[in-house]
């Protein structure tokens, strides 16, 4: 038995054992609440950890679950199992709508747009006539299948508990999935992830929608366990203790959750007892305490308490179980001669610097063309203005004959244009195939509900052994299962390059690839790029080192100021005059 079998197989057994023995009814009621709070925590862990984006609004996703079915159950007489999802699809109308109007602009708009959200429900809910006012709702009734009542504490804390650890599971098995590395690479920033083929925006809004329905799961639970409803517990104040709570426990674990809550819980009840006998009057003061917890925490455990213990659990390397699968489909190759990539007195400005002023070249199929010239020379934006990371001020680009001048990122990585970065950008707490079968993203098409299902694991197989292959073809064999932030320099960028072949580029732009290699793996790099060039990619190179770039062209464009200063085979520009002067800065 693998020891997460063994570690579930604990959970559940302790789940039964507390059930079946004479625990007493106290400790039951707090059990339950901890699971309940425990959804809506998970959900920031997907949103906040996970994603990087920060909610305060999540109490009032739960909020809206508790509401709907308080109201519905009490006021419509409809059964609670139909106002779970009546709850649900509201929250999911909410967070889209709410996501798509915010997740668009840059990062600090979502935590100020769920803070006006948390406030405004907060009032609503306590000024609404129709639902109570601030007392709420009361005479909720308990949830029963049958006859059967599953409100009583125990059969109670059963249910809680397996949809908890059900969800749970999902969240693992989501995060280990083509959807889960997309949603890994949404805090790196946008630029990678898009390049790659990933609409970043709809993972955010699916993630904000996922982490808001937890939450409204986790309204219903408790509305109904607690057979009554009011605004208190769906306040400002509780979305940002669900967020402390995520903090504590640790934002980037499945488990944190679980933890983060129970601490709090626990401590806070304790807490509530010993503060006014040493303080000597009563009051909230556990919130200092609190506040004072999650400072240190920030500073002496930045990733919460469960990685602690996360950290010293043993960790089998994931099983190769990838030999097997059937290789991914290959995109048609563009014929011998075919211009691939045609750039058009491109031009971008900057304000007042032209950083690229009316470029022209051509790259044919299984060519190599070097772009080289002096740093701020304008190759990285050259690159970008094809890539689609920055739009040309003016000027055009076609790709295999179709005109890609204004297209996104995403749409570029999909005909078949792949890159790395000048500088690297990865993933530093994925292991390094994990990182490199997010290049495959673009090959695959299993979503998230086949991912927590496990339904996706044959195109998973195919992607790893992809991930694997192009690994193994840059001399990265040895770090499959290596943590990607552990990595050389030199091996970050092979990294990048075994990424970008993943997506089965027809053209591929190096940005400085041999900075930070030694000789040999120079050598090494050189062997690869001729090996590619031989099976008909095109390569665009950016290059310092000036013998991998005379060893390997075919062609090469010179440039200075972001004008084209000459172009030629690697003897007319190693005997040109004018790139020794832009090189050297002698007259010439
Ligand atoms: P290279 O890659 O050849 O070293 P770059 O393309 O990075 O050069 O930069 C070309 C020029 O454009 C430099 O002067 C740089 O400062 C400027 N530049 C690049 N990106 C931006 C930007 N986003 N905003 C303003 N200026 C930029
Ligand atoms: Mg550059």
């Amino acid at each position: 038995m693998t020891s997460r079998k063994a570690g579930w197989l604990a959970i559940i057994t302790l789940i039964g054992l507390i059930a079946v023995l004479p625990v007493p009814e106290f400790w039951i009621i707090q059990l339950n609440y901890i699971g309940i709070s425990s959804l809506a925590v998970l959900g920031l862990i997907l949103l906040t950890g996970v994603g990087g984006l920060t909610s305060f609004g999540q109490a009032a996703f739960v909020g809206i679950g508790a509401y709907t079915s308080a109201y519905l159950t009490v006021n419509a007489g409809l059964s609670p199992w139909l106002t779970l999802l009546i709850g649900m699809a509201l929250t999911a109308t909410c967070a889209i709508v709410l996501g798509w109007i915010t997740l668009r602009m840059s990062g600090h708009y979502l935590p100020l747009a769920t803070i006006a959200w948390g406030l405004s429900l907060y009032y609503i809910m306590g000024n609404l006539e129709a639902l109570g006012k601030y007392d709420g709702i009361l005479d909720v009734q308990s949830l029963k299948v049958g006859g059967w009542d599953l409100g009583h504490g125990r059969v109670f804390f059963v249910m809680t508990w397996s949809l908890l650890l059900l969800a749970s599971l999902g969240m693992i098995h989501l995060l280990d999935s083509r959807v889960g590395r997309a949603i890994r690479s949404l805090k790196t920033g946008s630029q990678m992830a898009e390049s790659m083929g990933i609409d970043t925006l709809k993972f955010k809004i699916g993630i904000f929608t996922l982490a808001a329905l937890l939450a409204s799961m986790s309204g219903w639970l408790y509305a109904h366990f607690q057979r009554a409803v009011n605004p208190s517990p769906f306040g400002m104040q509780i979305g940002i203790e669900y967020l402390f709570m995520a903090v504590l426990g640790g934002a980037g674990h499945v488990w944190g959750a679980i933890t983060g809550v129970t601490i709090t819980k626990l401590l806070s009840d304790q807490l509530q007892v010993l503060l006014p006998k040493l303080i000597g009057t009563s009051g909230s003061y556990e919130i200092i305490v609190f506040g004072v917890l999650l400072v240190l925490t920030l500073k002496y455990a930045p990733e919460g308490i469960w990685a602690f213990v996360d950290r010293r659990l043993p960790k089998a390397p994931r099983k190769v179980d990838w030999h097997q699968a059937a290789p991914l489909a290959h995109r048609s190759k563009p014929a011998a001669g075919e211009v691939v990539l045609q750039v058009k007195d491109i031009r971008k400005e900057f304000g007042g610097l032209v950083a690229v002023n009316n470029i022209n070249f051509t790259v044919q199929s299984a060519q190599i063309v070097g772009l080289i010239g002096p740093n701020g020379a304008g190759k990285s934006t050259t690159f970008n203005l094809i890539t689609g990371v920055l739009r040309p001020t003016s000027g055009s680009v076609t790709f295999r004959g179709e005109s890609i001048t204004n297209s996104a990122s995403r749409e570029i990585a999909k005909r078949g244009i792949s890159r790395t970065f000048q500088h690297v950008k990865m993933i530093a707490d994925m292991t390094v195939l994990e990182n490199v079968a997010l290049g495959a993203h673009l090959r695959g098409d299993q979503g998230a509900v086949s991912a927590m299902l496990r339904l996706d694991r044959s195109e998973e197989q195919g992607l790893f052994k992809e991930a694997e292959f192009q690994l193994r073809r840059v001399g990265m064999g040895e770090y499959l299962h290596e943590l990607a932030g552990n990595l050389a320099m030199g091996q970050q960028r092979l990294l990048e390059i075994a990424r970008a072949l993943c997506n089965d580029p027809a053209l591929l732009l190096l940005d400085e690839p041999a900075a930070g290699l030694r000789h040999k793996e120079k050598q090494a790099l050189a062997d690869v790029l001729r090996q590619l060039k031989s099976e008909g990619l095109s390569i665009l190179l950016v290059e310092h080192d000036m013998d991998l770039v005379m060893q390997v062209t075919d062609r090469i464009v010179v440039m200075e100021f972001g004008t084209r200063l000459i172009e030629g085979t690697p003897e007319e520009i190693q005997a040109s005059p004018e790139v020794r002067a832009a090189y050297l800065g002698t007259e010439h």
